[in-house]
């Protein structure tokens, strides 16, 4: 949640409850606290507003994250990170100590064969031998898949899960586990799973950039995408893709390499998938 608002929740145990939420609305035009404190940006409220701000924010779904890295073992990363975010008092667990939470909670772990298929194997033969392993992403980044939805009542999730690049250097984190790069999502405003060349990615803080940009500087989701993919990342020299939605389910989908597999679908009957 907002800093401002975290910094201001202490002084409002006890205030009495008192605006309705459509008289804040009606008051101050705004529905959530994102908008109060981007329409008012402001260190300090008065009692008034801190009372209505007190009453928003229990209605505001206040934005939980988690995330693993570097694990070896573990089938379906993406449910370990809902378990870190659910279970845990944490947001990044990595490698031995992701795996041995992971055992604590009952998740069963594969040996790292598991992962090794033969076109995986090939893939990574030819990128020792300097040979290009895709023509539809660049070289070196293959594999990542991400997610973004968004409920029937307007909460915002990502998930991003990826093997990383291939041939890449052990040890090696790259975006898709790090809050901000790869995955972001803050309700109100929107959830974004990005993927590309890792390192520019966590340079631009990208899937954050997209979020700031829409939140504090009113672009739209899509210009904000557009801004990230095809100005910021191409500067740093940087390509990739991201997916996107915002609160009230728009969803955006773009690109700066030269295709991303992608799929889309919404309860107005939305059903898209395509490669170019
Ligand atoms: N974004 C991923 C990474 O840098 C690579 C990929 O596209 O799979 O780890």
């Amino acid at each position: 949640m907002l800093p401002c608002v975290a910094t201001l929740s202490d002084p409002l145990d006890g205030l009495i409850p008192a605006t309705p939420r459509s008289q804040l609305e009606k008051a101050f035009g705004i529905s959530t606290v994102g908008d109060l404190v981007r329409h008012y940006p402001r260190r300090y409220y008065t009692r008034g507003e801190l009372t209505d701000l007190a009453r928003l924010h229990e209605q505001d779904h206040v934005t939980v994250m988690a995330r693993v890295a570097s694990v070896r073992h573990i089938r379906n990363p993406i449910d370990l990170a809902r378990r870190v975010m659910e279970k845990s008092r944490h947001v990044l667990l990595v490698g031995a100590g992701a795996e041995e939470f992971a055992l604590e909670e009952h998740f069963t772990l594969v040996p790292n064969q598991y992962f090794r298929t033969a076109e995986r194997m090939e893939q990574l033969e030819s990128e020792q031998r300097g040979e290009r392993v895709s023509d539809l992403v660049p070289p070196t980044s293959q594999g990542t898949v991400g997610a973004v939805a968004c409920d029937a009542a307007g909460n915002l999730a990502a998930a991003t899960s990826t093997g990383g690049m291939t041939n890449k250097r052990p040890g090696r984190v790259g975006d898709s586990p790090i809050i901000g790069a790869g995955t972001y999502a803050k309700n109100g405003i929107c959830a974004v799973s990005a993927t590309g060349h890792g390192e520019y990615f966590i340079r631009a803080v990208a899937a954050h950039h997209v979020c700031a940009a829409v939140e504090y500087r009113g672009l739209t989701l899509e210009q904000a995408a557009h801004e990230l993919l095809h100005r910021v990342l191409r500067e740093l020299g940087g390509d990739g893709g991201l997916i996107a939605i915002d609160g009230v389910g728009r969803i955006v989908m773009d690109f700066s390499t030269e295709g991303m597999f992608r799929g889309a679908r919404d309860a107005a009957g939305r059903r898209e998938i395509a490669i170019y």
